[in-house]
């Protein structure tokens, strides 16, 4: 079953580029800009695990400049401790 997830978060700088950090790791791909005036969107794969399948989709609320959504999809196919654990315990 495919989860997807929508979360509004407050702009932190004027660059796409920087999205708002979560638990996890994520990588851009899909440089394809999206054909429309102004609405760039970001799209992130997760890159803590090689083959997650989880991806989130950035871009800039419609309704508030000052605010982007964040669309979850997918979920991970492993354990946030994974990354936040230090492995010599
Ligand atoms: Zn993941």
């Amino acid at each position: 079953m495919k989860t997807k997830r929508v979360v509004r978060v407050p702009t932190i700088s004027l660059k796409m580029a920087d999205i708002p950090p979560d638990d996890y790791s994520w990588r851009k791909y899909g440089k394809k800009p999206i054909k429309g005036p102004s609405h760039p969107r970001g799209c992130y794969k997760c890159s803590s695990v090689r083959g997650c399948p989880a991806r989130k989709h950035v871009e800039r609320a419609l309704d508030d400049p000052s605010m982007l959504v964040v669309n979850y999809e997918g979920e991970h196919n492993h354990a946030l401790s994974l990354l936040t654990r230090p492995i010599s315990y």
